[in-house]
C-alpha cells in the first residue's frame, strides 16, 4: 500500500532535484556520489519582497542599523525549520565598514560548528582568493549567507527559510553599506537580483541591490567541484572587477 509522502520526505525530494537542475546548469554531467560542501546553487525562486520588513534602506540622512542591533533583532531565532537542526547561528564574520560584502548560500558543517560563515573548505577556497588572489586580509571584508542556520544535509534552502531570513541580509547589508556585494553562487545571485537566475549566464556582469552593485560569481564550493583552470580564472575576474569598483572614486 502507497503510503503518503511526509513533509520532510516532500522538501528532501524537492531539494533533491533543485540539487539536479543547478548540475545540469552548471554542466555536470554526473553527480559526485558526496558533495562535501553544500550545493553551490539550485532553483531558489527569490521571494517576494516581505511586507513591513524590519530593515527597510533607511531614508536618506536615516541612521542605518548597526550589525548588533541586527544580530539582537535576530535573537534565538525560531523563524523557520532551520531552526531545528542548527548547533549555532552562523551571522556573519568580517569588518562591519567593508567596502565588499560577499554572501554565500548557507552554513555547512564546520560554520555550523564553529559559527563562522566560510570556515570549511569552500571557506579556504574564497579566504586564498580574498587574501591571495586579491592580496587583501579576509578580516577587512564582509561575509555572510543567505541563511544562517544550516540546512539539513547541506541541501540548498527552501524559498521560505530565505524569505524568514532575508531581513537579517538586508540588515547586514544596510548596516556594513559596502561599496560592492559579491553573491556567490545561484541562491545568494537569485535572492540579490530579484529572479530565478542562471549563475553560468549572469556571472561577471554587474547588477544592483538596494542601490548597491552586486558582482555574481560561482560558488567557492561549485569551484572546488569543478576545479579548472577558466573557472579559476572567471572567477578570479569577477573579483578583481569587484575590488576595483570597490575603489573606484576613493
Ligand atoms: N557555503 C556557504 O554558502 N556558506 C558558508 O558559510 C559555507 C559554505
Amino acid at each position: 500500500m502507497e503510503r503518503p509522502l511526509t513533509d520532510e520526505a516532500r522538501r528532501v525530494l524537492a531539494s533533491a532535484r533543485a540539487l539536479l537542475g543547478e548540475w545540469q546548469e552548471e554542466g555536470v554531467e554526473r553527480p559526485a556520489r558526496r558533495p562535501a560542501e553544500p550545493p553551490a546553487a539550485a532553483a531558489v525562486a527569490p521571494p517576494a519582497p516581505i511586507p513591513g520588513a524590519l530593515f527597510e534602506p533607511p531614508p536618506a540622512g536615516g541612521a542605518r542599523p548597526t550589525l548588533e542591533e541586527v544580530r539582537a533583532r535576530l535573537g534565538d531565532c525560531r523563524r523557520c525549520r532551520l531552526c531545528e537542526g542548527r548547533t549555532q547561528i552562523v551571522f556573519g564574520d568580517g569588518d562591519p565598514h567593508a567596502q565588499i560584502l560577499f554572501v554565500g548560500e548557507g552554513p555547512g558543517e564546520q560554520e555550523d560548528l564553529q559559527g563562522i560563515p566560510f570556515c570549511g573548505r569552500a571557506g579556504e577556497l574564497l579566504t586564498s582568493m580574498i587574501e591571495k588572489g586579491l592580496g587583501i586580509p579576509r578580516s577587512s571584508v564582509y561575509i555572510c549567507n543567505v541563511v544562517k542556520c544550516r540546512p539539513p544535509n547541506n541541501r540548498t534552502p527552501l524559498p521560505d527559510e530565505v524569505a524568514a531570513c532575508r531581513p537579517f541580509l538586508d540588515g547586514q547589508i544596510e548596516a556594513v553599506a559596502p561599496r560592492v556585494i559579491v553573491a556567490l553562487g545561484k541562491p545568494a545571485a537569485s535572492l540579490l537580483l530579484g529572479r530565478d537566475v542562471a549563475i553560468t549566464k549572469v556571472r561577471g556582469t554587474w547588477h544592483e541591490y538596494r542601490g548597491i552593485p552586486v558582482m555574481p560569481t560561482f560558488h567557492p564550493a561549485f569551484v572546488l567541484r569543478q576545479y579548472t583552470p577558466e573557472n579559476r580564472r572567471l572567477v578570479w575576474e569577477d573579483l578583481k572587477a569587484a575590488l576595483a569598483r570597490a575603489r573606484e572614486g576613493r
